[in-house]
């Protein structure tokens, strides 16, 4: 039988990728579903595979671990889906019934985990096979909002899961987050459903503290001309915040983590490290303070589909720039020169 083909947009080693025909998924076990891609998105961590940062990706690989689309067709032991029904791809596949599942860890899925883009081919393409479909996808519900939908993949959990939720934000406490970009701003919109009395957002990018300030901020650091350690503490009748979100991934940033903390706070690492960094014990020690880390489970993903669907909670605003699909390598142009072009989240539609 020929093979049927389809475009995705694939990986060739560091700093080369195409947009190009490619035999379409078919089901390789039952509990797979395929699913036409509507809309996709491009995610931080595609800009790192393109870098060379994640050797695991191999030459040939499709990107993309975000999307919602139309499931194509089911293997036999999916039943909670059926052709034609609208579906959210998470970012994270999980089995539902490995130890790590059992213990809501779906991240670290035995089976699953992050694997779409990254170890199987991913979403930014026509069509996608997604394992464990019944466990992996999430119904969208009719006259939905799939534009807004497409932040929920992996930005708005991992901002509110890694950041807010192990932040422990609490009524009335004080947050500073370190990086406003896509991911930072998720947090900061997630940070607001526990009502802090502050939200300090640093950055050096003036227009995406801007953007900030319109989700929610209170104040806003320009960390390149300004001392962030000793606005903060003027901030804070020189204490520090109760929680401190490190939404970038580099070593300086995290070292700031550690200067704006207050006694009994907490920091809480977001963004992914590619080097070791500074502890600085010998000034922590004694401080009660808690550091957490954590990749995203994606367990918030229900929560969030109804703060969207409710009105509660406007993902959209992270979106910028809209492309269609067959455009995506000028789409990661526009994503890859952010402060140039202005963009956060990038939408790409396939229809
Ligand atoms: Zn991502
Ligand atoms: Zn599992």
């Amino acid at each position: 039988m020929k093979k049927k083909l389809m475009k995705a947009l694939v990986y060739h080693g560091p700093g080369n990728k195409s947009w190009e025909e490619k035999e379409k998924p078919v089901i390789q076990h039952p509990s797979d579903a395929i699913v036409r891609i509507t809309k996709t998105t491009i995610c931080g961590t595609d800009l790192h595979i393109l870098k060379g940062d994640v050797p695991e990706v191999v030459d040939g690989r499709t990107l993309g671990h975000e999307g919602v689309g139309v499931i194509e067709e089911t293997g036999g032991f999916v039943t909670r889906f059926k052709k034609g029904d609208h579906v959210l791809i998470s970012c994270i596949t999980s089995c539902g019934i490995c130890e790590y599942c059992r213990k809501g860890i779906y991240s670290h899925c035995e089976n699953g985990g992050w694997i779409l883009g990254h170890l199987i081919d991913g979403t930014q393409a026509e069509y996608v096979r997604i394992p464990y479909a019944d466990t992996s996808l999430y119904k969208i519900p009719d006259n939905s909002d799939e534009e807004a939908l497409v932040m929920l993949s992996d930005i708005l959990p991992t901002g509110y899961e890694c950041g807010v939720l192990n932040g422990k934000i609490e009524p009335g406490s004080t947050v500073a987050i370190i990086g406003a970009g896509p991911i930072g701003l998720a947090a900061l919109l997630t940070a607001q459903f526990y009502a802090p009395s502050e939200i300090i957002m640093i950055d050096p990018d003036d227009n995406r503290l801007s953007v900030a300030k319109k989700m929610g901020a209170t104040k806003t650091i320009n960390n390149h001309v300004e001392m962030a350690t000793e606005k903060v503490l003027s901030f804070t009748q020189n204490k520090g915040v109760d929680t401190v979100i490190e939404a970038v991934g580099i070593p300086e940033t995290f070292e700031l983590c550690q200067s704006l903390v207050v006694a009994g706070g907490v920091i809480a690492n977001v963004g992914v490290h590619g080097k070791s960094v500074n502890l600085h014990l010998e000034q922590l020690w004694s401080k009660n303070i808690t550091i957490t880390t954590r990749l995203v489970d994606t367990s918030s993903t229900p929560m969030l589909m109804k703060t969207v669907q409710s009105g509660k909670l406007n993902s959209k605003q992270l979106i910028t720039h809209r492309f269609k699909l067959f455009e995506i390598i000028r789409a990661y142009e526009c994503f890859g020169q952010a402060a140039k072009e202005k963009s956060l989240k990038v939408i790409l539609s396939n229809d």
